[in-house]
């Protein structure tokens, strides 16, 4: 939620955007101009990577701000194509029962997408996923916020009626709805988020002695929902450790990560090749053995490029298993 209180209009969101060319006077007066709910360029051309939200310093949300204006004015995606995609992906069956315990893991819709990432012991928990577990997050990239944002209480109910304390999300989409974007709406998240990454360093703790350093130099490719809660990024680094693998400092790291760009094709902004090379190449240039992501859809996304290079693409989960030397490096 933008936080209007909180911006004193310096335009640093903007003129840090790595997807536009915004000089300070312009991100000033657009910035202005959006915060009294006019139409700027901004709202055509920002491909919802999230960064501003982390790289404001008054943690005012602009990037909320050019959400809510997007939908409002339709600017990236008619009212017509959201209205379908909202009833393609709504649920409106009967419920199977879900497993009741104290922790389960929310699979968002990639368990039958992506059955290979939930290979082995680290997924030996219960499972709830598929549509009723849908996580929404996909509209802010369509620039319909709002519908993301009116699903969250039925998907924070439907994790509640498991009864479990803590809820693991496989997803880092699922953990900004819960952790962040819920509560900033004014609903209570009667459970515990807990991120994939936290979930894999307790599991790599609880079985130190099976854990083999892999001794690798890793290019970690950060997606754009983590940065709506940056503050788990502690975690990354420790899984990367206790692996025995090194983060690499390359350029698209950590505040300057690059989204993996495929969002462009969502939003008809053009070629996202020539991006997702940049990111590979930085990636490359800094010598890392591989690029590690957290996200499947950046996986998807960067694939094709990068494999020709010479650089395998690899699951954070998957980093995991070959320390516990379930997988081969
Ligand atoms: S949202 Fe933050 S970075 Fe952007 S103009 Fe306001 S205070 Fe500055
Ligand atoms: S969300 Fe990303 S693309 Fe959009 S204005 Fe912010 S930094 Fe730029």
């Amino acid at each position: 939620m933008f936080k209007p209180d909180q911006c004193d209009f310096c335009g640093k969101c903007l003129e840090s955007c790595q997807w536009m060319d915004v000089d300070q006077s312009d991100a000033v007066l657009w910035m202005k101009q959006m915060a009294a709910g006019q139409e700027t360029p901004v709202l055509q051309h920002c491909i919802t990577c999230y960064a501003c939200n982390e790289i404001c310093p008054t943690s005012a949300n602009p990037f909320d701000l050019i959400a809510s204006l997007q939908h409002r004015h339709f600017s990236v995606t008619p009212e017509a194509a959201i209205q379908a995609t909202e009833a393609r992906y709504f649920f409106s069956g009967q419920m199977k029962e879900a497993p009741r315990h104290d922790r389960i893991m929310t699979t968002c819709v990639f368990e039958k997408s992506h059955p290979a990432l939930f290979q082995g012991s680290l997924y030996d928990l219960p499972k709830v996923g598929g549509k009723p577990f849908f996580c929404w997050v996909l509209f802010s990239h369509m620039g319909a916020v709002g519908v993301q944002n009116a699903h969250a209480a039925e998907l924070v109910s439907r994790l509640a009626a498991t009864g479990a304390k803590e809820v693991v999300c496989f997803h880092d989409d699922c953990y900004a709805i819960l952790k962040k974007i819920a509560p900033e709406e004014g609903i209570h998240v009667p459970f515990r988020p807990v991120h994939l990454a936290e979930y894999l360093v307790e599991r790599l703790k609880a079985h130190r002695s099976r854990i083999k350093p892999l001794n690798l130099r890793v290019a970690y490719q950060r997606p754009c929902a983590s940065r709506h809660t940056p503050e788990k990024e502690g975690y990354i680094d420790e899984l990367f450790s206790l692996a025995g693998v090194e983060r690499v400092e390359r350029e698209y790291d950590r505040e300057k990560a690059l989204c993996c760009a495929n969002v462009k094709l969502l939003l008809g902004q053009g070629d996202p090749e020539p991006d997702k090379r940049k990111n590979v190449m930085d990636a490359l240039n800094h010598k890392a053995d591989l690029l590690v992501c957290l996200c499947p859809m950046c996986i998807q996304a960067l694939s094709d490029t990068a494999h020709p290079l010479g650089l395998p693409v690899v699951f954070l989960g998957d980093i995991a298993r070959m320390a516990m030397g379930e997988i081969s490096v």
